[in-house]
């Protein structure tokens, strides 16, 4: 028998911007598929209209595309089983949910809110706190299985609301295994009759979603530990359907927990705590609220990806640095972790720092040019190309090379406060003005020739650099900390560096 197709898929609902747990689902999915010449899709899960968000699908389009996890298939791209959002695929569901009428696993609900509202308060005066319509308070409502046979055929050829609810068995081990947690066991007891189906023609999640999977043929279900309680239903679903042959292979996915591990890292959590939980920016479209993404806060899609796998997983070595490549290579389902994974912001931007050095000076001026001209600093990319590899060890992200190495750009103006009431007095600035006529007669300003120059006054004042250095960092770059002067002088050339020392001595009096 030929080993069935690896097919997966994304399947969120367009009801906000996708937070960063959601882009891991897809994620693991993706590595998932990618490793098992397998194919990735996404769907678009709208069957709660209510819920729509305008924009939220677009921007689950372009968070995936800035991940760079295109799909092979669906929204968006297309394919042979479209469309890919459930409110285009209306028509196909009604079937499904007669046929489950029709094989006895599934009834029509008659009860008004209003009604359910009513047995929901008895039930919590007589201690009950949640009340559920299952396999026991079913016989006390209104459905075709309380109902006489006449009565629910004339509601419904008079057009009555109603809704089809599955018909759990009552006391029955419901166990499936799921790769991540193993066996799961569930009795349909401790289960709801969950509405499959409601009257205005639209199927609820569950129904669409198992329908869906199957014509979709996907062989894995890849999806959050939220979903872990609905699992059970969707297995007893594919039995009543008489799919289970070709039922996808369950993993539940661990949760994503706030830093301090105190619950899940929720979308309303967005900078409430300090640090973007969406890829990209998202502007709410009725509020007008923006909530920051990682990609405008500056972080790469390499970095953000990286630190997303190891949400959750590791490949219990002691490499950190994975490309998107080595990842599928690597990633295993089976080694995911069963237990919630906390967010540690300072190790996502670990994870930027390490990819920030690991770039060429050559692909890190592109980027910084334009940030550079953004804010009106001009300079050459071969100046700017010098200034990175002064402070790219300091920097975390591209926009820090220019906070870190602005006084490389500009003449400070400001100095920092503390050096200056520390260091500076009438010694250092004697030594500063004195430096100002050794480096003239320099004719090589070359950080090793300004070095030399540097360390035989030293000697010549039978002084040290604890005495001189810091005074000269601080007429120069306004700072009381930072890379090697020499180089920094280098940079700035002999012009810059003296009329620098020249302005301090003007602005800084003792
Ligand atoms: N539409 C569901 C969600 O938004 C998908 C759950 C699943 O993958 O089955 O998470």
């Amino acid at each position: 028998m030929s080993e069935r197709k690896v097919r997966v898929r994304f399947a969120p609902s367009p009801t906000g911007p996708l937070h960063m747990g959601g882009v891991r689902t897809a994620l693991y999915n993706y590595l998932f598929a990618k490793q098992h010449n397998g194919d990735f899709l996404l769907r678009i899960e709208d069957t709660d209209q209510t819920r729509l968000v305008p924009g939220a699908e677009e921007y689950i389009i372009n968070s995936l595309k800035w991940c760079g996890m295109s799909p092979d298939e669906g929204q968006s791209v297309g394919g042979d089983y479209g469309p890919y959002k459930q409110s285009e695929r209306k028509h196909l569901y009604k079937q499904y949910a007669d046929q489950l009428i029709n094989s006895g696993h599934a009834y029509y609900a008659f009860d008004t809110a209003e009604d359910l509202d009513r047995v929901r308060l008895m039930a919590k005066k007589a201690g009950t706190a949640n009340w559920q319509y299952n396999n026991v308070t079913r016989e006390q409502m209104k459905n075709s299985l309380t109902l006489p046979a006449e009565e629910t055929a004339a509601k419904l050829a008079a057009g009555e609301p109603y809704v089809i609810r599955i018909k759990l068995p009552r006391n029955e081990e419901v166990k499936f295994e799921d790769m991540i947690r193993g066996w799961v066991s569930v009795n349909t007891n401790n289960m709801d009759d969950k509405v499959l189906f409601k009257s205005d023609g639209m199927p609820t999640y569950h129904l669409a979603n198992i329908v869906d999977d199957h014509l979709m043929n996907i062989s894995h279900v890849i999806r959050g530990e939220e979903w872990l309680p609905s699992a059970p239903l969707h297995i007893l679903m594919y039995r009543y359907f008489g799919w289970e042959g070709t039922r996808p292979t369950f993993a539940h996915l661990p949760l994503l927990l706030k830093p301090d591990g105190n619950g899940k890292l929720s979308k309303r959590d967005g900078d409430r705590l300090g640090f973007p939980v969406f890829p990209l920016q998202w502007t709410d479209p009725e509020t007008g609220a923006i909530s920051s993404g990682y990609k405008e806060q500056g972080y790469f899609a390499e970095a953000f990806v990286n630190m997303l796998a190891f949400l959750g997983w590791n490949p219990g070595t002691e490499q950190e640095i994975f490309s998107m490549n080595e990842l599928i290579e690597s990633f295993n389902i089976e080694r995911v972790n069963k237990a919630g994974a906390k967010y540690d912001h300072d190790k996502t931007k670990w994870f930027n720092q390490q990819y920030l050095r690991a770039k060429s000076n050559e692909e890190l001026t592109e980027l910084l040019m334009p940030m550079l001209a953004e804010q009106n600093i001009s300079s050459t990319k071969e100046y700017s190309s010098q200034v990175i590899e002064l402070v790219k060890e300091r920097a975390y992200f591209v926009a820090d090379i220019i906070t870190e190495g602005l006084y490389m750009f500009e003449a400070p103006t400001e100095y920092d406060e503390k050096t200056l009431q520390k260091k500076w007095n009438s010694e250092a600035r004697e030594h500063v003005s004195n430096l100002i006529s050794r480096f003239s007669d320099l004719s090589d300003f070359s950080s090793s020739s300004i070095e030399a120059c540097f360390s035989s006054y030293l000697a010549e004042k039978e002084t040290g650099f604890g005495k001189v250095g810091p005074g000269f960092r601080l007429a120069v770059t306004g700072k009381g900390m930072g890379p090697s002067m020499f180089e920094i002088c280098a940079i700035l050339g002999k012009e810059e560096t003296i009329s620098r020392m020249q302005m301090a001595l003007e602005k800084l009096p003792v």
